[in-house]
């Protein structure tokens, strides 16, 4: 008789983070099931996590480590491996080495990478993916708020009352979330959706807004204009709660806002926008739902700051059904940024450059030769000039879980890039188009022979758990790294033994993590960070009392639109 057993876990898609029962069958996966304890959708998957369980045994998964010799990839044992790549490695400089770290992989396993970079490498050149989808959206929401994070949860996106959906198609891109809106217009609530194409997302509003593409702060300055001049702003909260309103109020009162002029921008009719302003202001509690239409922009961060603007204006902020909810693409980005996978932070965002930050972390993984200086890395598109035009000055590359080759933009650069790289290792579960460059290739595991956690994008920390084992020699990305780190002379700042012992360890110096452990993060719900102490039930919604700036206050930050 077959043996069969249910294991929890989350989805390795989409950053929705929706929870699903691993079927595992005579110890191998075959199957997802409906977990219906998870607030986040409730036993409900879209066809992406309904056949998460179909990659987990391909036949094409990297089960032994490779070393390419004489341009010919060869099957090596663990030891060889580890032995070449230490090698090389130590043969550069810190300035001459950098990693990329994965949205795709575990927190503890970004959190080892930070570590890795910062310690082992002495470099700040570290980055991964966010930077090409929503870091406007991290800098945009840091300045507004303190924090570059969704504000509200995914539940409370049905308890809006109106909701304002722009540069998102949540319905294809995050369907579990965009079932809460639909939810939302169920209950009632007012439904704009504001993008320049037609999509299945727009098929239940109630007002359409079909702007030409590039002018979103033109409409969202002329959303202002207008909710000024009838004088529907939130008065109470602007004053209370926010700083420079005065200069917003300067730019966007300005008559090339009027309605008119924007109708003429945006190609929308004026009495459109104005309904939009009006269920905005007026509706009892506004969620603005925004995604990579925003953020990939030359001028994304102005779209992100009038995003952000609208939203303390009308005082939607800090309350259930409101907020500004940024939808993060891959199921763990919200984690590799927290875990300092950036060139300027580490972990929980504390500035590399900031001299407390630096000692603390210093004194905590006591390298006997100190870690990077404090001076800001490279994010992954500068690497990539850097590479192309400064042939050099950069020199060897470790990446985990992240494919360059393949997802960065202008691929020819980035190929040109790679060419003038010296030393290249991978680490991954498959055959990548960035192998091709790749001295090493180390096979890794995935999400379903794992333990670990990842951060969806409403700051949910969750667990996954491991379902089976990994094919061939593949081990854990976390162990990968820590064998690296002890063939290059620092074993005992990496001897951890389980995914809790790196989260133990990343939690006592991450603020926003510190009261999360693994004994807390087994029920369904998870926890939202910030999460500060023990006691502490996690954070659902953020900026209740007061932002999370120096001072408390939100900041507005006026937006002149450009063209594109
Ligand atoms: Fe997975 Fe996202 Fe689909 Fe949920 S919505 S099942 S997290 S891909």
């Amino acid at each position: 008789m077959a043996n069969l057993k249910y294991v929890q876990s989350t989805c390795p898609y989409c950053g929705s983070g929706c929870s699903f029962n691993l079927v595992v069958k005579d110890g191998k996966v075959v199957d997802t099931a409906p977990y219906t304890r998870s607030p986040v959708n409730e036993g409900k998957l879209c066809p992406k996590g309904n056949y998460a369980h179909e990659f987990v045994n391909s036949p094409d998964r990297l089960t032994t480590p490779l070393i390419r010799k004489d341009g010919v990839l060869t099957e090596a044992t663990w030891e060889e491996a580890i032995a070449y790549i230490a090698e090389n490695f130590k043969k550069y400089q810190p300035s001459e080495r950098c990693c990329l770290s994965s949205a795709r992989v575990s927190n503890e396993d970004n959190y080892a990478m930070m570590k890795f970079a910062r310690g082992v490498f002495k470099t700040n050149h570290i980055d991964h993916c966010a930077r090409l989808c929503h870091s406007s959206t991290v800098a945009g929401l840091a300045g507004s708020f303190g924090s570059g994070a969704m504000t509200n949860s995914i539940p409370d996106i049905a308890e809006a009352k109106c909701i304002f959906i722009i540069g998102s198609n949540t319905f294809e891109q995050h369907p579990l979330i965009g079932r809460r809106e639909v939810m939302a217009k169920k209950n009632g609530a007012k439904y704009i959706y504001a993008d320049p194409r037609r999509t299945i997302t727009g098929s239940p509003a109630d007002l359409f807004l079909q702007f030409n593409s590039g002018t979103d702060v033109a409409l969202l300055n002329g959303l202002m204009h207008d909710i000024i001049e009838n004088g529907w702003e939130d008065k109470e909260f602007v004053e209370k709660r926010t700083k420079g309103y005065e200069e917003l109020k300067a730019l966007v009162m300005q008559d090339k806002y009027s309605l008119e002029n924007v109708a003429k921008i945006t190609g929308l009719a004026a009495e459109d926008i104005h309904t939009a302003a009006d269920w905005i202001a007026n509706s009892g509690g506004c969620a603005l739902i925004y995604s990579m239409g925003i953020t990939q922009h030359t001028v994304g961060v102005d779209n992100v700051h009038a995003c952000a603007n609208l939203q303390m204006l009308t005082g939607n902020l800090g309350k259930p059904g409101c907020g500004v909810n940024p939808l993060r693409g891959q199921n763990n980005v919200q984690g590799a940024c927290d875990m300092g996978a950036l060139p300027v932070n580490f972990s929980g965002y504390q500035k590399v450059t900031d001299e407390a930050a630096h000692k603390k972390f210093e004194d905590a993984w006591a390298f006997p030769d100190g870690i990077a200086p404090m001076q800001n890395g490279y994010e992954v598109t500068v690497m990539m000039n850097v590479l192309c035009d400064n042939p050099g000055e950069l020199k060897c590359m470790y990446i985990m879980g992240e494919n360059p080759l393949l997802s960065d933009p202008d691929l020819n650069h980035v190929k040109h890039a790679f060419e003038n790289l010296e030393f290249v290792v991978v680490q991954d579960i498959f055959m990548t188009e960035t192998c091709e460059y790749a001295d090493v290739i180390l096979p890794a595991v995935c999400y379903a022979e794992r333990d670990g956690t990842q951060t969806n994008t409403e700051r949910r920390v969750q667990r996954w758990r491991k379902a089976q084992d990994a094919p061939g020699q593949a081990i854990d990305d976390w162990r990968i790294i820590a064998k690296i780190a002890a063939a290059m002379g620092y074993e005992e700042q990496f001897k951890w033994e389980s995914y809790s012992e790196v989260f133990d360890e990343m939690a006592a110096l991450t603020p926003q993590y510190a009261g999360m452990n693994y004994e807390r993060l087994e029920g369904p719900d998870g926890l939202h960070w910030p999460c500060k102490t023990a006691e502490d039930p996690g954070t659902p919604i953020l900026h209740k009392e007061k932002f999370l700036t120096a001072d408390g206050l939100g900041v507005f930050f006026p937006a002149e639109w450009q063209a594109p």
